[in-house]
C-alpha cells in the first residue's frame, strides 16, 4: 500500500486527481478501524494530517470556517460559544483519545447516519466546503447525505471545510446511547433556536439511512412561536407546542431495527429529546442563555 504525505493543500487535491482510488486519511479512527478488520484494502493511502490548512478554524462573517481537519477536542475547548451544539456532540464522540484524533471532516467522509457531527451541522444551516483541482464548491448540509456512509463527494474531490453560522441563539444536543462514554449513537437529536430570524433548525441522527433535518417540525415550530407572540414574551411553552414539535420529529425520521435499537424505540426516543431539547433551548432563551 501507498503512504501518500502531501504537505499542502495543493499537493493534496494534485495527488487525489492523479489516484481517485486513494483513501484520505485523517484522524484515523474510522480508516484503521476498517483495515484493521479488513474491510477495506486501497492500494494507497493520502495521509491529510501534514496539510496545515485543514487544521485551522477562523471567523467568516457570522460563520466559522472550520478546517476538515479540527480535532473534537479543539471543537470542544476553543467553539464551544459560536458552535454550542457541535460542541455538545462532539463531547459525547468516544474518548478523550478518539476525540483528540478523530475530526469534523473525517465524521463527514464516513457519512455514517450514527455520526454525532450529523444533526448539529443540520440544525445550524452548515455547508461542506470541498474542493478538487476543478474547483471549490459547497453543499448545504441537508444534500451532502447520499445514503447510508455515502455522501456527495466526486472521486476527485476532498472536504477542505464546513461553514457553520455562529449560533444566534440556544442549541441542544441529545443522544441515546447504552452508556455515557464510546458508544454509538441509538438516536441523536439538535435543535437550533434561532431567535435573530425567529426560525428553528433540527436534525436526527442515526434513525434513517441518511442524517436528515425534521423539517415539518422546524416551519411548525417557528409559526407557533410567531402566532402567539412567543418569541417576543418569550412566556412559557405551552403543552400542545412542545408534544406536537416531538410528535412532527418522529414522523421525519424513517428507522430500521439493529443490533442496537429498534425502529420503535427509536421513534419513541426521538420524540422524547426532541420534546426535551426544545424545553432546554427555550428555558436557556427564556434566561438569556
Ligand atoms: C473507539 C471509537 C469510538 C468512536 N465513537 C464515535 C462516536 O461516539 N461518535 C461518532 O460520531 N463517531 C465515533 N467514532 C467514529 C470516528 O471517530 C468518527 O467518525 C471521526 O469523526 C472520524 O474522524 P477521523 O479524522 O478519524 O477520520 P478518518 O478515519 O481519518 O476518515 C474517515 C473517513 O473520512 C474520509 N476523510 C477524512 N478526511 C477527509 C477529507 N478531508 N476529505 C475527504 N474525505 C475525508 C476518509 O477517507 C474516511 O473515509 C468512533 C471510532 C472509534 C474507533
Amino acid at each position: 500500500m501507498e503512504f501518500l504525505q502531501p504537505t499542502s493543500w495543493g499537493e493534496a487535491l494534485a495527488a487525489k486527481a492523479a489516484r481517485p482510488e486513494a483513501v484520505p486519511i485523517a484522524g484515523g479512527t474510522d480508516v484503521m478501524v476498517e483495515l484493521n478488520f479488513d474491510a477495506r484494502r486501497p492500494d494507497a493511502l493520502i495521509d491529510l494530517t501534514r496539510v496545515p490548512d485543514l487544521a485551522e478554524w477562523a471567523v467568516d462573517g457570522s460563520r466559522i470556517r472550520l478546517g476538515a481537519g479540527v480535532s473534537y477536542t479543539r471543537v470542544i475547548d476553543e467553539l464551544g460559544d459560536p458552535l454550542p451544539g457541535l460542541a455538545m456532540a462532539a463531547r459525547t464522540v468516544g474518548s478523550p483519545q478518539i476525540r483528540n484524533r478523530g475530526t469534523v471532516g473525517g465524521n463527514l467522509g464516513a457519512a455514517s447516519p450514527a455520526g454525532d457531527s450529523h444533526p448539529p451541522l443540520l440544525a445550524a444551516g452548515a455547508e461542506i466546503e470541498v474542493a478538487s483541482v476543478r474547483g471549490v464548491r459547497t453543499i448545504p448540509a441537508g444534500d451532502f447525505y447520499t445514503g447510508v456512509k455515502r455522501n456527495a463527494l466526486a472521486e476527485d474531490e476532498l472536504i477542505a471545510a464546513v461553514l457553520i453560522p455562529q449560533a444566534a441563539g440556544p442549541q441542544q444536543f441529545s443522544k441515546i446511547g447504552t452508556r455515557n462514554a464510546m458508544v454509538i449513537a441509538v438516536a441523536s437529536f439538535c435543535i437550533s433556536l434561532n431567535a435573530a430570524d425567529r426560525t428553528a433548525g433540527t436534525g436526527i441522527g442515526s434513525a434513517a439511512p441518511t442524517p436528515r433535518r425534521a423539517i415539518d417540525a422546524e416551519i411548525f415550530l417557528a409559526g407557533a412561536l410567531a402566532e402567539q407572540g412567543l418569541w417576543e414574551s418569550r412566556a412559557d411553552l405551552p403543552e400542545s407546542v412542545v408534544s406536537e414539535f416531538g410528535e412532527k420529529v418522529r414522523a421525519a425520521a424513517s428507522p430500521v431495527d439493529d443490533v442496537r435499537g429498534t425502529a420503535a424505540y427509536r421513534l419513541h426516543g426521538l420524540a422524547v429529546m426532541a420534546r426535551r431539547t426544545l424545553t432546554w433551548a427555550w428555558d436557556a432563551l427564556q434566561t438569556g442563555g
